[in-house]
């Protein structure tokens, strides 16, 4: 399907592995010129170069910490006037309730709600300008339904979402859609460092923890990055021009919902 969307320019914050890059991946092969970002140069440069020769698109790195106020700066300026926005970070550590304190949650406040409310704060205004744009949030299925030991997660991607839900009407009448997209488990760095605490807590292999978290799922297996950046660039494309404010579920099935 041609997305409509070739000669667009996107920023995928968080883009050199896992869910990020499956985005960055996607619209480039819609045509869609890039500014990716991550912390680690190698990776980042590697995976820009294979995008410009794969797919012909302009690439430009930005290797930075997008939680820090200097990163979002650096990257804000090297992606002024983008049509499409894609908004991730790393994801908190697991821990109990009763693990955490102000400092822990300030850290995931800002990277998995402050950091994607700066980037929107930002770059909306001149997506309004023009009279279209694109944002894509990466979340997680804890929104809908909570996941115990991903207290931190929980609390700052609901709060993103909260501040979702009333934006993406204020920039609505403008060509903006907003909208959100939420993880299930799905194979990449971030679902083995997650499996390997649940291998060592319980004293068995990666791939048994591995072989039972996929058995609880509907679908049996974990989603690919490469399924999570073909939603993420048909939300970005001109057929999803009337979805508005929206929190799809990418999760195999796993949460267990009547709606
Ligand atoms: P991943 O495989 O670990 O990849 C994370 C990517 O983000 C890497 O490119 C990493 O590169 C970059 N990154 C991390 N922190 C960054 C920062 N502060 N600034 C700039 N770049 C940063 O993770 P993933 O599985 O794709 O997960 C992406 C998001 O989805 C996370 O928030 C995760 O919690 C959430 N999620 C994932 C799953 C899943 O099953 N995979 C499920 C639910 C939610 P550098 O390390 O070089 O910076």
């Amino acid at each position: 399907m041609d997305l409509g969307i070739r000669g667009k320019r996107a920023l995928v914050c968080a883009s050199s592995k896992g869910l990020g890059l499956g985005c960055a991946e996607a619209l480039a092969e819609a045509g869609v010129d890039l500014v990716m970002n991550a912390r680690g140069v190698d990776a980042l440069e590697a995976e820009a170069a294979r995008l410009r020769s794969t797919y012909g698109v302009d690439v430009q790195a930005v290797a930075c910490d997008v939680t820090t106020s200097d990163g979002q700066a650096k990257v804000i300026e090297a992606a002024r006037g983008v049509d499409i926005l894609v908004n991730n970070a790393g994801g908190p550590p697991p821990g109990m309730w009763s693990d955490w304190d102000r400092d822990d949650f300030i850290k995931a406040l800002d990277a998995n709600m402050l950091t994607p409310i700066a980037f929107m704060k930002a770059l909306l205004p001149a997506m309004m300008d023009k009279g279209w744009g694109r944002v894509v949030n990466i979340t997680s299925q804890s929104v809908r339904a909570p996941i115990a030991v991903l207290g931190l997660s929980n609390a700052a991607r609901t709060g993103l979402t909260g501040y979702v839900a009333g934006t993406a009407r204020q920039v609505a009448p403008h060509g903006v859609n907003i909208n959100n997209l939420l993880p299930g488990i799905h194979a990449t760095d971030r679902a083995d460092a997650l499996d390997s605490g649940v291998a060592t807590q319980q004293s068995i292999s990666i791939d048994e923890a591995r072989a039972a978290r996929a058995a609880t799922i509907p679908a049996r297996r974990y989603g690919t990055r490469a399924e999570f950046g073909a939603t993420c660039a048909f939300l970005c494309s001109q057929q999803a021009g009337f979805i508005v404010g929206q929190n799809i579920l990418l999760d195999g099935g796993a949460t267990n919902l009547t709606m």
